[in-house]
């Protein structure tokens, strides 16, 4: 592994995230604008737009899957309409703590409620949800497989999957800026805000291993799901996907 980075056991790998979102889920929204500059808010913008909850007071159930502190459930719950409902799930208590907790001040309780669950397990029944949105959550999960397979099962026919995640940059002079950035500034800013730079090491190094947006359609496809697509942002540093069970 290049840089010093060290191999992750499969077994480890999620005591590792866990570690990370446990340490920093009180600061975690500043922590996102620091290491994106603020462009995860852009991101987060386009990704609730493609999903265009309805305005109308129709129903419309949401899970949010590894939804930490409600990001982007709040999000949708601002773009749709009173019918539109998320449920969070997210494998860090201290996460879904601190998103709850949001939840309350911001006045969005009635149409938010969270969970602490882990996405390759959901405990929702089949068929429960009319969209299923994971946000820089699914390259955190063991057995990505899994996650697809349980987003499927959960969805109503006809419902949407949609995840925003880290994915290859596809533009060659930025490749090399962004490479330097990751691998120099995110463990640098971990390290000031959090006191430990290790743990982002491991985020930067599930970036790159992460399939690229070809690769992870075609899982999309594996899982059941028709007429999947994608879309990269900025040049690929990110990469919206989706995938219609039908
Ligand atoms: N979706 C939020 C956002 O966009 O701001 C939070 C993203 S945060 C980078 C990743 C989240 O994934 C953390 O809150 C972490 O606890 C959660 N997570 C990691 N592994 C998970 C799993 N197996 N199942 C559910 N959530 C998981």
């Amino acid at each position: 592994a290049p840089f010093g980075f060290r191999e992750v056991a499969e077994g480890e790998k999620q005591g590792l995230v866990n570690e990370v979102f446990s340490k920093v889920a009180f600061r975690y929204d500043q922590m996102n604008d620091l290491m994106s500059a603020g462009f995860h808010r852009l991101w987060k913008d386009d990704f609730v737009t493609l999903l265009s909850p309805p305005r109308s007071g129709q129903g419309f159930e949401v899970i949010d899957v590894a939804g930490g502190t409600g990001d982007i459930a709040f999000r949708i719950a601002r773009a749709g309409g009173a019918g539109t409902r998320i449920t969070i799930a997210d494998i860090s208590p201290e996460m879904v703590a601190e998103g709850a907790k949001r939840a309350e001040a911001e006045g969005l309780q009635s149409q938010c409620r969270f969970s602490v669950g882990n996405a390759e397990a959901l405990a929702f029944p089949d068929k429960s949800f009319d969209a299923y949105t994971i946000a820089f959550g699914i390259r955190n999960v063991t057995h990505i497989d899994r996650a697809l397979k349980e987003a499927y099962r959960v969805l109503k026919p006809g419902g949407k999957f949609q995840c925003l995640e880290f994915s290859h940059v596809d533009v060659p002079g930025l490749a090399s800026i962004y490479d330097a950035y990751s691998f120099t500034a995110i463990p640098a800013i971990g390290k000031v805000v959090t006191g430990d730079g290790q743990p982002y090491r491991y985020l930067v190094e599930s970036i790159r291993t992460f399939p690229d947006q070809e690769k992870f359609e075609t899982m999309i496809r594996e899982a059941g799901f028709s007429r999947a697509g994608h879309r990269s942002l900025s040049g690929g540093i990110v990469a919206i996907h989706w995938g219609w069970r039908i």
